[in-house]
Parts: structure tokens; sequence; C-alpha cells
């Protein structure tokens, strides 16, 4: 069975800012690193543009409708102190989320083994009716969403190890209990959510976050002695990982220090687990990371071990 990766060219025209560390070369920097002979497996497609009733699974229609409305014909529009639109925003932002939704659907029927999603903007800091942090859309949310009513899945998981709490994802899931939000993350570190006591009301929310410094041993100690047995619990019948790669030591953005090695180790135990729980069924999704050796290296361990190569 094989891989899906969906990417599509139009995710490279949302522009941020000049100087802005969310840029248009980090799709480039990956797409570079699996044009290599290892990677010629994958099947490769582009992601579709999601509808604005997709969207609308995890956010309020009239959201949808306002960042639409608030695209600029030129130039650029600041959303919030760091969340930007230019022209070519909406249809990035759809593609990011249609990307997350095909990726669903072709993982959910069996059509491929998983996917990963290389796309820009990224989803997990925005909220229910707030874009914040890079993302307008929670394409996380969305996909999960789309499970649900899509292909009848009953509990799905999102696992989120972006070194940003996806402050987005908790708000969007907080009351639901078909769907659990795992994450590790920096604290203290922007946005400033995710303390252990995030629980969520129906204590499907966990939260493990790591300190300044903490390197790839810290993170393996958290997911295998905190996340990876709330996961089993819950048994998914669908993870789809927030895959963001901003806690890679070259990081400009924080301060943990993750290896290569980390993120293919993570990958596998994430595998594992779908394997024992829902059929091997994982979909990754791009978040953060703005190293782009430290992002495109972190991509290919991960791509390779969802390949099981
Ligand atoms: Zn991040």
């Amino acid at each position: 069975m094989t891989t899906l990766l969906l990417s599509h060219p139009a995710c490279l025209d949302h522009l941020n800012p000049m100087g802005h560390p969310e840029r248009p070369d980090r799709i480039r920097a990956i797409e570079r690193v699996l044009e290599q002979e290892k990677f010629q497996g994958l099947a490769r497609e582009q992601a579709p543009m999601a509808s604005i009733e997709m969207i609308a699974l995890a956010h309020p229609l009239d959201y949808v409708e306002q960042v639409r409305d608030a695209a600029p014909k030129e130039g650029m529009v600041r959303l919030d102190a760091d969340t930007t639109m230019s022209p070519g925003t909406f249809e990035a932002a759809m593609r990011a989320a249609g990307g997350a939704v095909q990726a669903v659907d072709e993982v959910m029927t069996g059509k491929v083994a998983n996917a990963f999603v290389a796309t820009r903007p990224p989803g997990h800091h925005a909220e229910t009716a707030t874009p914040m942090g890079f993302c307008l859309f929670n394409n996380a949310a969305v996909a999960a969403r789309h499970a649900q009513k899509q292909h009848g899945a009953e509990r799905v998981a999102i696992v989120d190890f972006d070194v940003h709490h996806g402050n987005g994802s908790q708000d969007i899931f907080w009351n639901d209990a078909s769907v659990m939000y795992c994450s590790t993350h920096q604290m203290p570190l922007y946005p400033g959510t995710g303390a252990v006591s995030d629980r969520g009301a129906q204590n499907t929310i966990v939260n493990a976050p790591l300190r300044p410094g903490d390197g790839g041993d810290r993170f393996r100690e958290a997911m295998e002695t905190v996340i990876l047995p709330r996961l089993e619990g819950f048994a998914p019948d669908l993870i789809i990982i927030s895959a963001g790669f901003d806690a890679h030591m070259r990081d400009p953005l924080a301060n943990l220090n993750f290896l290569e090695p980390d993120y293919a180790w993570v990958t596998q135990k994430l595998m594992e687990l779908a394997d024992r729980r829902c059929d091997g069924r994982v979909v990754s999704l791009l978040e953060g990371g703005y190293d782009l050796e430290g992002l495109s290296k972190s991509v290919a361990a991960h791509v390779t071990a969802l390949m099981r190569g």
C-alpha cells in the first residue's frame, strides 16, 4: 500500500510580509527533498480546494465568509499581529484544507495506506472563529470532522508535535468527547495555552508541555508515558498528525532540540498504534517548521517512516 503526498503550486502564492518565517520557500524545500530517488514510490496528487461547507464543519459559516471577503485584490491585509492575507491566500488556504479532506477520503476508503499533506498556510492556531499565528482555517479540525461526517469515524485523534501548542485545535474540540487532541510543545512559548491542567470538558485534551532546551529524549518520554497510553485507550478510528517541525534544534522560533530520528521515531510509534487500532490509518498535515534544512530533513525522515522505509 502506498503513501499519498498532496501539495499544490497555489500554496506558494500565499505571501506574508518580507522576513516572515512562514514563507513559500518552506514548500519548495520540502518538494526538493521529496524528489529524491527513495521517494519515487509516493503517490503524488494536487490538493483540491475544499468547499466552504467543508471548512464550515470546523468554523462558523460567517467566519469562513469573512476570511474570504477579507482577501485583498493587491497588497496584503493583516488579520492579526502575524497573520496576513495576500491575493493568493484564500485559494492556498482552501487547498490546505482541501488536501487534508482528500487525504482523509483516500485513507478512510483504503485507497492509500496513509498520507502527508505538504501545504500552507498551516492550521493549528486557528480557533473556532479567530485567525491566529499564521493560520486561517484549522485543517486538522476540518479533516477530523470530515472523517466523522463522511466516513463514519466515531473517534478521531489529533496528535500535534509542533513546537507551539495548537490552541485552535484545543479550542474547537474542548467540549467534544469524540475527538482527542494530544500535544507536545515548548512551554512557556506562544501562544501560552497547553498546560497539563488543560484537559477539556470531556477529559479528551492531553497536553504534555516540554521545557526550553529539552531534546528528543524528553519528547520520547512524554510520548511514551503520557500521550501514547491515552491514545491507546481512546482507540481512534483515524490518527491525524499536526506535523510541525519547529521543535527541531535548528529552528529559529523556539528552543527545543529535536533531531530527524525523533521525527522518524514518533511517526513509527503512531503508525504502530494505528496498526493496532485502526488498520494503520494516519493522515499527516504540515504545520510549522521554519529552518529550511531542519524542516526538509525532518519531513524526509517523517515521510520515509510513513512509507515504512
Ligand atoms: Zn509552530
